[in-house]
């Protein structure tokens, strides 16, 4: 089989996996197999392979495997950032030893070593800050100026104290279980930097992320037409070849199968590279505007499902409530009308009572499914530049409401309670 579509199925399977982690539990893509398969790659495999060391290695292989499974998916472990760095190191590598020595290329500048080196090292940089930095841990002495920065809104969040770590939770922190801590304005734990996205490291969070976005274009263009002026100041366009099956004279751009045989046999790396940065980039550009959205809108990842459960259990106790004030209508009927609208009326009223609760059934049953139409107001909306630089720079905006807070501002008000 052709080298360079093997090639080109594994790099589709790779970019699908990345695809289906990043968005496979996003609210966007609910109705899309996206969430069964990337199910299937974060629990089903193991389920499969649990099963299987069961039946191979009895209870001791299955205890081995449980402890081996607990570490790798329960604990905080850097699988995934090996991943990227491994995938990063490679596309690089390949640039370093089949591209970097064909350049100067016609009109393609041997600037781009240079250039391109730097946007690496700049790439990492940023991985490496945003794996590394303090995502904003909530501690005893922080916990006021978090509180300050953003108050409780009595609708998502309202005060209480984290049962693991002990400190008052501010309001849009949450307790992330993978690293045994609670982070301020915490928005996800992310495998690909194995730590969470929060207050403090949004900015390099969201540094890495367009940094990769832009080498990956990068890479796809200087590859394009690296590839592209190399060809042509070969001469490949005018050469003629011999067709296997026909043994015919051919040349090479009366086919597409032909390019991709030439391309496959002259230029493997270069276009793989090419490829698989084009489409990486795409997935990652679309991640990284979505997140945007997310910081300008003052929402985060954790308070986008959040507001969903809770605006869909408001929509519920309303369909309730209008159920109930259907009865009692029915009900206040029955009691003014005569004995024939009596019945009328309670038939109307069973059929409400029916009704409501075969729609609460249904609810019930496919909560995923429904998109609530009650709208939440959303109190750390201030503005989508206010909302962009409390994450740009969170030190100085916890500092001032801290003072704010300090000078007899408001302050979070409210009996705590357990999480
Ligand atoms: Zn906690
Ligand atoms: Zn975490």
């Amino acid at each position: 089989m052709d080298v360079l579509l093997v090639l080109g199925a594994w790099l589709c399977c790779l970019l699908l996996t990345i695809f289906v982690l990043l968005f496979g539990q996003n609210a966007a893509f609910a109705h899309t197999p996206l969430p069964r398969l990337h199910w299937l790659i974060t629990q089903g495999l193991c389920h499969v392979v649990r099963a299987g060391t069961q039946r191979a290695g009895g209870r001791r292989g299955a205890a081995a495997l449980e402890r081996a499974g607990e570490l790798c998916c329960e604990r905080s472990n850097p699988a995934v950032q090996l991943l990227f760095l491994a995938m990063f190191v490679t596309c690089y590598s390949i640039f370093f030893v089949y591209i970097f020595p064909w350049l100067p290329v016609g009109s393609v500048s041997a600037m781009h070593k240079y250039t391109g080196t730097a946007a690496a090292l700049g790439c990492l940089t940023a991985f490496l800050a945003a794996c590394y930095s303090d995502p904003g841990t909530v501690t005893a002495a922080n916990a006021a100026a978090h509180a300050a920065l953003y108050p409780y809104d009595g609708l998502v969040y309202e005060a209480k104290e984290c049962w693991t770590c002990g400190v008052p939770c501010p309001a849009r922190s949450k307790h992330c279980r993978t690293c045994g801590r609670c982070i301020a304005r915490m928005d996800h734990h992310c495998i690909w930097i194995n730590s969470c996205v929060g207050l403090l490291n949004m900015r390099w969070f969201l540094a890495f992320l367009l940094s990769t976005a832009a080498i990956c274009f990068y890479a796809a263009v200087v590859g394009f037409r690296v590839v592209r002026t190399h060809m042509a100041l070969q001469g490949a366009w005018a050469k003629t070849f011999i067709d296997p099956d026909t043994e015919g004279l051919v040349h090479l751009g009366d086919s597409c199968q032909y390019v991709m045989r030439y391309l496959s046999a002259y230029y493997g790396p270069q276009v793989a590279v090419t490829f698989f940065a084009g489409a990486a980039g795409w997935i990652v550009l679309g991640f990284t505007g979505y997140q945007l959205w997310l910081v300008c809108a003052g929402l985060t990842t954790n308070e986008v499902h959040k507001r969903r459960q809770l605006a869909l259990a408001r929509q519920l106790e309303a369909e309730q409530q209008q159920v109930e004030a259907q009865v009692e209508a029915a009900l206040a009927g029955q009691r003014t009308g005569s004995s024939g609208s009596l019945e009328a009326g309670r038939g109307a009223g069973a059929a409400a009572a029916d009704g409501g609760a075969a729609s609460r059934q249904r609810e019930q049953r496919r909560p995923a499914k429904k998109q609530p139409r009650v709208a939440l107001p959303n109190h750390y909306d201030r503005g989508a530049w206010r909302n962009l630089s409390e994450v740009l720079f969170p030190e100085f905006h916890l500092r001032q409401a801290a003072a704010a807070a300090a000078n007899g501002g408001s302050s979070p008000a409210g009996g705590k309670k357990r999480a």
